[in-house]
This record gives C-alpha cells, structure tokens and sequence, in this order.
C-alpha cells in the first residue's frame, strides 16, 4: 500500500491512546460528533472549486513590515493585478490578527489593528476570495516555558531552537491538537477563508533547530510523547540515528496530526479547502516553481508537476505555485520574467490555478519589471477565463510512474527514468497524462491507445488492459506477467550497447548501429546532491531474430585495441509479446534515464519508433513543429469543446531563460475530426481540413503561447 492508497483508505480521527486527556478534550470542544466522524464516507469524486472557476492566486507571505500597509491598498493592488483569491499569512507562529490565544504572538506592528480581518474584509468586497496561510514551526519562549511538553527536544534535553530565539513544537505532542486547532478555529471563526494551508509541518532535518553536538542525530525529536508513541509502536526506545522504522513512526505521527485537523475543518466549516504543505492528509497536493540552482533545470517541471496532480487525483486540489523568489534564504532575488512565464503556461494548460507566491505583496514587490509581467499575465488569464474552467487531460498515452515517497519527494532514479520518458514524448509532441495512481487504469481501455510503466509504477489493471486489446510498453521494469525472470543483470560502470539488427524496424535511426544502454551515468535528486550512479542491464534468454540485440562492455581503451572483443549477440535488447488481444513491449534497461542523463536524440528515436509501432503508427498530433514546442491537448467537459494548447520553450538554454524565438507555419494533423479552430492569443480563426478521421490546420506564428480552441 502506497501513501496515496493509504490516505485514500483512512477515514477519520485516529485518537491514540498518546493523545492527552487535555487533548482529547479540546478536540470534543472544536469537533462537535466526532465520535462519528470515521463512520462518515469518503468524499466524493466531485470536483472542486478550485478546479472549476478559472483562479488567479496572490499568495502573500507577510512580513511584520508588510502590517504597516495600509489593507485596503494591498486589496487594490490584487485588484490591479486580477488576482481573484488571495492566500494571506493568518499566523501560527506570528499573528497577523488580534489573537485571543495565548502564547499566539502578535506581529510587532500590529499594535491592535486586524491587518488580516481588514484585508479580507476588503477582499470580499471585491469578489475576492480568501485563504488563511499558517506556520507554526516557530514558537516563544513564553511557550516554551508554559507548555515544556510540546516541544521538540534533542538527546541533553534542549529544545530545538534557531538564530531568533525561537523554538519548534513536535508534530507528536499536544501543540497541533491543542494551540494549533485553537488557532485555526479562531481564524476561521473569524474570518471565515475558503482555503486553509499550513506551511513547514515538519520534525525533521529541515526544522529549523540548532545542532545538538551531543546528539548523534540531532534531526531526531527525542521529547517524552516522542519517546513513549515510539516504545507503543515498536517497544523499544528511540534509536541513536534515524532508521526505516524511525521514519515510518514519524510518518504516521505527522499524518496523524494532519488527519485531526483536516477532520476538525471538514467537520466545523465544511466546504473549506485544506492543503498541507508536507503531509497528504488533507485535501490537496501543491507543488513549488523555484528557480532551480546551478545545472538543475528540468524543463517541464510544471507542466509534469501538475499533469501527475490532475491525473492521479482528479478529486483533489492540484496546484503549483510559482515561487517569486529564488530561495528561503535570498527572498529579493526574483524569478526572470521568461521563467515565470513558462512555469504559468505549464500550469494552466495542464489544468492548476495560476498562483504567485510574493515576498509580503503586490504593493511590496521590489522587481517591478516582474509584477509588470505578472499583472499582464494575469490580464490575460482573466480576459480568456473561459479556457482556464475545468480542464482535463485527452492524452491517448498513459505514463504510470512511481508514486512520490512524501509530499514533493520522489526517489532518484524512476524520477530521473520519468523525466527522460516525458521528455521525449513531449519533444515528439505526444499528448501525455502522467499518473502514480493505479485508479487511472480503471477507463483505460476508453482513454488510452498506450500505458507506459517504470519502476516502481502501480500495475494493478495493465494486465486486464493489454488482454482486451491495449498496448504497454515497459521500461526497465519486468512485466509483471507472461515474462520468466531475468537470466541476470549486467551492473558494470563500463558501457554496455545495443545493437540494430532489424533497421527497418527503427526507421529514424536509419545510418546508426549502436546505442548506449548500460554503464555509469550521473543522475542529480531532488535535494541537489549529485551522484553518480550505474544503469543495469537485464539479460533473458536468447532470442534469434530479435530486432535489437545487446553489446557486452568491451575494451575501450587504449583506442588502438578498443572493440577487439565485440561479440555481437542473440540477447534481446526489446522483447514483445502478443497477451490477450493486446500486445506489450518490454526494453531491459533504461532508456528514459539515459535520455534525461544524455540528450541523446537517437535514444529519442529509438523510443518513439517503438511506441509508434505499437500504437499503430496512429499519432494523436503529428506535426512540423520545432521539438521546443510543447503541445498539450485538454478537453473541457462542460463546454463541450478540446484546447490545444502550444507552448514555446525555445528560449530555454542550459539554466538560462531568454524571450522564445517566434516560430512560423505550425502544421498539425490531430486525430478526430473537428470542424472549427480558433487561435485565442494570435485572435484569428484557422482553416481545418478533415481527411480520414483526422483534422489539418496551420498556425501562422508562434510566440511565447497559443491556445487553440477546437470544437
Ligand atoms: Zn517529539
């Protein structure tokens, strides 16, 4: 059972026998029937507001200096810039409001004024909707002092601490199911927001504790809750350095904490939006656009984000926030205007609300030059809101990949497999929907000509699909049926090749003979720490006449002796089988990460002539187009109607972004025969052609963005 399959099986407050009588109390108090909360069904497949109404998001993270503007003038200033919902620091550590709560302390220039309750009240007059942003990671010593209890503690007994003095509670103890929940509860007593966030839920290395040099691992809280929830679980005491065990203790410790005030919310002000920035109990999932440092670019980072969002969990909030500034620690350097740009086309063709995250706000952005853009875009959005209502995915290939192992967390190598696969699909202009869920396998048949499965993927229904007649193709990863196993594995940092024994097979490779598939490659994660890492190969039985055949690693140096022992072989590098009425494909090593790792276009070209054989050389888009355009393809069902949306990523070079270079004369064969197309950004409708149940048009020029409506 994955974190996902958990969630979606957990159902209620999971009241243990840790929780203080004190606690249990308090939660009486703000839920009202809880006793029956876990016999209330799961929510249903309804989709939600956020994903319906076109949004446009002002995310504001306050600062005390941003308490001395004046609220009306920051409302206007969101106004200004279309922003239609507003995500305001409520409080948690620092209140923006005049707190009742003890030990809730008031941001130093508040002096008595209700900067949030102003604002949104401002807001409301607007049409703007609200959101109450909190972060309780950073607590007073007045707290401390008060309630020893809540707090996170390393091995001496100290609390965990950082340079302003201030301490952090532990997700175990009473401080989220008492202080938290009254603070929530008053702010949405209060106020009344539409969506509630909590950022930093965490007890980790990424708490913002100062190091213990007596502890031989400071990231574990050693508090007296700590120590007795884990002697419960596993009847032995914490141990010395975090471990598998530890891991999942802390795991069901935060989503505990999590699941309490999900219920509390749905419970006492249903209808509100609840998202967490670390923990999945709860009714959403959001993902960052930063500036990435150094080498880290992954193009389609947004685009991928919120396709697997919309496509794994269509009944949950998806969104990804375009961070405006490049990291916690340097908030006044801000994302270049070409960058966001590409984040927010990304998002809202694959279906999120445009969301901007500002230091303090709109009124307080120190690169004007970027609210410019910013306030253009959003003009944009807001005067096309019709393309931006519920959107979704008519991609007609599947890519099932490796659910995360946390909130924005993925293991290295099947995300590095992934981003080489989503690329060379969207290079080759495929649609693609992007799903860590196997419930995206229940209308597969309707939706899909083929699924691609990698490591680690769930594969609950494949085999069902492929014997009723679809197609999959498995990449690096054995198909779970009709496959003996491997004879064994090849694990060598030399290169190993394949070869190509049938070039009429491959036709874009026509000209080359032999492909990298084994050997060393780097491969970056997610936390920027590089390492270098080896991609197997997997070797079954001889296959005579296989069209692509394995190269053991031979001499290679010194070049005057190198390929000496060149063996050529019968191991099959692509292995296909007929199931059922279907057929699946299967290719032994991995050639998404070699293409994510390498670049190599003839790694491309092997891939997309394999799916094209399998899908029956039947592409949903075939076009001219310059592999930097993105095409994605979503149909609003509510409208009756299909949005092809193309975006530019031609000015994407290395870490750099520059303007995109305009693009001319797009031609397009689309599958399905439509009768009208209308280009949104060029203004202009355009001749569509019907030929044999395909649709032919051209679009003129191509800038930064197009949406093409089709009906
Ligand atoms: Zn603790």
């Amino acid at each position: 059972m994955d974190r996902r399959q958990f969630l979606q099986s957990t159902t209620g407050v999971m009241i243990s026998s840790t929780v203080s009588l004190q606690a249990q109390a308090t939660m009486r108090a703000f839920l009202p029937g809880s006793a029956q909360i876990a016999a209330r069904p799961a929510a249903g497949m309804d989709y939600l507001w956020i994903n319906k109404d076109p949004t446009r998001i002002g995310w504001m993270i306050l600062r005390d200096l941003d308490v001395m503007l004046e609220p009306k003038a920051v409302v206007e200033s969101a106004v200004k810039a279309n922003i239609n919902c507003i995500m305001l620091t409520a409080g948690g550590s620092i209140a923006f409001y005049p707190s009742t709560v003890p030990f809730h302390v008031h941001s130093p220039s508040l002096s008595g004024k209700d900067f949030f309750g102003d604002l949104a009240a401002a807001a409301r007059q607007n049409h703007i909707r609200m959101g109450a942003r909190f972060d309780f990671s950073r607590q007073s010593k007045a707290a401390l002092d008060a309630h020893p209890e809540w707090f996170f503690r390393h091995a001496d007994g100290s609390p965990a601490t950082d340079a302003t003095g201030c301490f952090s509670p532990c997700l175990s103890t009473d401080f989220y199911r008492v202080q938290g929940l009254k603070i929530i509860s008053e702010v949405m007593d209060r106020y009344k927001p539409e969506l509630v966030y909590i950022n930093m839920f965490v007890n980790s290395i990424r708490a913002p504790g100062v190091r213990s040099t007596i502890d031989p691992d400071p990231t574990i809280c050693r508090c007296k809750s700590c120590e007795a929830g884990y002697m419960k679980k596993y009847g032995k005491p914490l141990p010395a350095i975090s471990n598998e065990e530890y891991d999942a203790f802390l795991k069901e410790v935060s989503d505990n904490a999590s699941q309490m005030i999900a219920d509390a919310i749905r419970e006492k002000w249903p209808g509100t939006l609840y998202i967490n920035a670390d923990n999945d109990h709860s009714d959403g999932h959001h993902t960052e656009a930063r500036t990435p440092a150094g080498n880290q670019v992954w193009l389609y980072s947004s685009s991928e984000n919120v396709n697997r969002q919309r496509t794994s969990y269509p009944e949950r909030v998806g969104i990804n926030i375009c961070i405006g500034y490049a990291s916690n620690t340097s908030r006044l350097v801000i994302m270049p205007e070409e960058e966001m740009k590409l984040h927010f086309y990304q998002a809202i063709a694959h279906g999120s609300p445009l969301a901007f995250a500002f230091t303090g706000t709109p009124l307080t952005q120190t690169d004007q030059r970027e609210l410019d853009a910013l306030r253009k875009f959003y003009a944009w959005h807001a005067a096309n809101a019709d393309l931006y209502s519920l959107q979704v995915n008519l991609a007609r290939v599947l890519l099932l990949c490796e659910p995360e192992t946390a909130p924005r967390y993925r293991n290295l190598l099947p995300d590095q497999t992934n981003k080489g696969i989503y690329s060379m699909l969207t290079e080759a202009h495929f649609p693609v929907a992007v799903s860590e869920s196997a419930k995206s396998m229940q209308e597969a048949a309707k939706k899909y000509d083929l699924v691609i499965v990698t490591t680690g993927a769930p594969t609950n229904g494949v085999k069902e699909y492929v014997e009723n007649g679809g197609r999959a193709l498995f990449i690096n990863q054995e198909p779970p049926f009709n496959f003996p196993s491997p004879v064994r594995e090849v694990s060598d940092s030399r290169t190993g090749y394949v070869e190509i024994r049938d070039p009429k097979a491959f036709p874009s490779l026509a000209g080359i003979r032999y492909l990298s598939c084994s050997g060393s490659y780097s491969a970056l994660d997610v936390r920027g720490m590089q390492s270098q890492q080896v991609a197997k190969f997997f070797i079954y039985p001889d296959e005579k006449g296989a069209s692509l055949t394995f190269v053991a690693p031979m001499v290679e140096q010194p070049a005057e002796f190198a390929h000496r022992d060149l063996k050529q072989t019968d191991i099959p590098a692509l292995i296909t089988r007929q199931v059922g009425k279907g057929r699946i494909a299967f290719l032994p090593w991995d050639i998404g990460g070699f293409y994510a790792a390498g670049s190599i276009p003839i790694h491309a070209g092997l891939f997309t002539d394999i799916v094209d054989s399998l899908i029956g050389n039947n592409r949903q888009i075939r076009s001219n187009a310059h592999r930097s355009i993105e095409m994605v393809l979503m149909h609003q069902p509510d409208k009756h109607r299909s949005i092809l949306h193309l975006i530019n990523c031609s000015g994407q070079s290395q870490n750099k972004y520059f303007q995109p270079i305009p693009l001319h004369s797009i031609d397009m064969d689309l599958l399905g025969s439509f009768s009208s197309a209308r280009a949104r950004v060029a203004g202009a409708d355009l001749k569509i052609a019907n030929r044999q149940g395909r649709s032919f048009l051209t679009l003129p020029l191509l800038n930064g963005y197009e949406a093409i409506v089709l009906s």
